[in-house]
Formats: C-alpha cells, sequence, structure tokens
C-alpha cells in the first residue's frame, strides 16, 4: 500500500509527497529508504524489484519502503534537495519548523525508525562503486552486513562532518543501521539494483522474515586500513585499464592520466600490493588529488 507520510505544498508544482511503500504488520521492523540523493537511481529501481517480491510472498513482520525521498531531487536529476540546495543526507533529525528540507528530514526520521534501517545510495556521477554495504567500525550490525551477501562489508571510521547523515541519527535513536551503495549516479545499473534488491531479500531472510534465497558469501570484509586510496597527481583524461571487481597483483597497470590534447603519458597508475578493485573513476576528465580507484587489500 502507498501512503503519504509528509506532503509540502510547492508553489507552481503542485506537491511534494514523501510516499511509503508497506508491507506486512507488526515486528520485527525493517524500514529501507531510497533516493536520499536525487541523482543516485539504482536504490529506487532496487526497492522496485523488493516490493515486488513483497507482493508475491508477504513478509512476517514489517517492511517499509521509503524509494524517493528526495522526490523533486530525482525528477530533476539533481543530488541535492531542489527546495534550499540542501543536503538532504546532512539535515537529520531535521526540524518540524526549519527549511523545507529540514521539515521533510524530521517527517522521514520520524516515519523511519525501524528495529533494521537501510539507507541506499549510488557511488557520485563521477565513479562506480562495488555493490557494499558501509557500516560503523564499531556497530553491532556486522552479522546483518554479511547476511545480505554484497559483495563488500566496509566498516569504516567516522569522517568530519557524517554526524548528521541519516545513518546516524537512526543509531543514535537504538536503531540497528548501515549504508548500501553500489554503481554509479545519474545511471541506472540493472545489475548492481538487482545485486541489491537480492541483498535486501537475504536480510529480510536473516531477520526470519520471509524465505530467504540462497546464501552467498561476502567477497571482501575490510576495514580503512584495508582500502587503498589512489588518486591522480596531475590533472589529465584518465583512461582505466581495470574495472570493478578484478583482481590485480602488485604493480599491475590500472590506468594512466594522458594529456587531453593530443594523448602523451602524464601519469600511470599501478597496484601498490595486490587487492581487488572496488571503486572506479569513470568520468575521465581529472584534477590534481582526485579520486580514481580504490582497491582493497586481503
Ligand atoms: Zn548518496
Amino acid at each position: 500500500m502507498v501512503e503519504d507520510i509528509y506532503t509540502i505544498e510547492v508553489p507552481f508544482r503542485g506537491t511534494y509527497r514523501l510516499q511509503r511503500l508497506r508491507f506486512g504488520r507488526g515486528s520485527p521492523r525493517l524500514v529501507v529508504v531510497g533516493g536520499l540523493h536525487g541523482n543516485e537511481l539504482n536504490s529506487v529501481y532496487a526497492l522496485n524489484l523488493l516490493a515486488s517480491a513483497l507482493r508475491a510472498q508477504a513478509p512476517s513482520g514489517t517492511v517499509d519502503l521509503i524509494p524517493m525521498a528526495n522526490a523533486f531531487g530525482i525528477e530533476e536529476g539533481r543530488k541535492l534537495g531542489p527546495f534550499d540546495d540542501q543536503d538532504l543526507n546532512h539535515t537529520f533529525p531535521g526540524d518540524p519548523d526549519g527549511t523545507a528540507m529540514q521539515r521533510v528530514a524530521h517527517a522521514l526520521f520520524q516515519a523511519s525508525c525501524g528495529d533494521v534501517c537501510v539507507d541506499l545510495h549510488s557511488g557520485s556521477i563521477l565513479v562506480d562503486e562495488m555493490p557494499q554495504v558501509r557500516l560503523s567500525a564499531k556497530g553491532d550490525e556486522l552479522d546483518l552486513a554479511r547476511a545480505m551477501g554484497l559483495p563488500l562489508v566496509w566498516r569504516r571510521q567516522p569522517r568530519t562532518g557524517e554526524t548528521a547523515q541519516l545513518v546516524d541519527c537512526w543509531r543514535a535513536a537504538g536503531c540497528q543501521a548501515f549504508r548500501v551503495t553500489g554503481g554509479r549516479g545519474a545511471t541506472l545499473d540493472k545489475a548492481v539494483g538487482a545485486t541489491i534488491a537480492l541483498g535486501l531479500r537475504r536480510l529480510m531472510g536473516s531477520m526470519g522474515m520471509t524465505r530467504p534465497p540462497a546464501p552467498c558469501p561476502v567477497l571482501a570484509e575490510v576495514t580503512d586500513e584495508q582500502v587503498v586510496v589512489l588518486r591522480c597527481g596531475t590533472g589529465g583524461f584518465f583512461v582505466p585499464e581495470v574495472s570493478v571487481g578484478d583482481h590485480v597483483t602488485s604493480g599491475h597497470l590500472l590506468g594512466r592520466v594522458v594529456a587531453p590534447v593530443g594523448g602523451a603519458t602524464l601519469e600511470e597508475v599501478r597496484a601498490p600490493s595486490t587487492g581487488i578493485v572496488v571503486t572506479s573513476r569513470l568520468y575521465p576528465m581529472v584534477h590534481a588529488q582526485e579520486l580514481l580507484l580504490r582497491l582493497v587489500v586481503l
């Protein structure tokens, strides 16, 4: 059932609707939010696949799906909220008397504190990301994250400025919560969406809510110390020689930064150690110190 959990009248544009799909009743309660960032579309597709599975098999407990949190941003292909250019994910726990995005954030947060909460994202519009769970290095959610069977589980130390994000607010409220990301922004990657939807079905299975699909082992489970970030030393045109998921050995040529005009090689990027490519730059124009690749070292 689709229900409006919050609305705002927008001059000359109609009504912003924060919509929720609810399946089942009672506990446990799983809440999955997508589309906080309006140019990250894989979450919308993944939640539509999941809704289809839930129509075929009702859960034991409640599953709430909120696929289009930043609906107007999705409509415009913009990461930020079009009301006031605020990042909805940096607006939690929100304010019922605040700006438009603070009001949306408040309504979303109030409606989404379940036993287990998942926030879905894509990579930025510049990079492709391996489907993965990112969770706090200190959380108790590790078994839930593993149960999704996504290729990568990354236990991250909190970064400066992340304290107001939805996952942090969920956890502060006592929910078990983590973020899932995969693919690239501004595009629909059907395989990534299907992988994330399947992971969510495994998560429901591990919570005893549905009959689970076949389990899938995690390819890599890492902490920050095992993630090698490779940035370009100089600006140019990046030509990758590897893709997300590739296994590489130390010294492997990962890509070249070349002159945009003429193609002369400015920099070769080589693997500093044996590992797996989990992030790859897809938008080729780069400036000094921008992200090119991430490797996880096992
Ligand atoms: Zn995002």
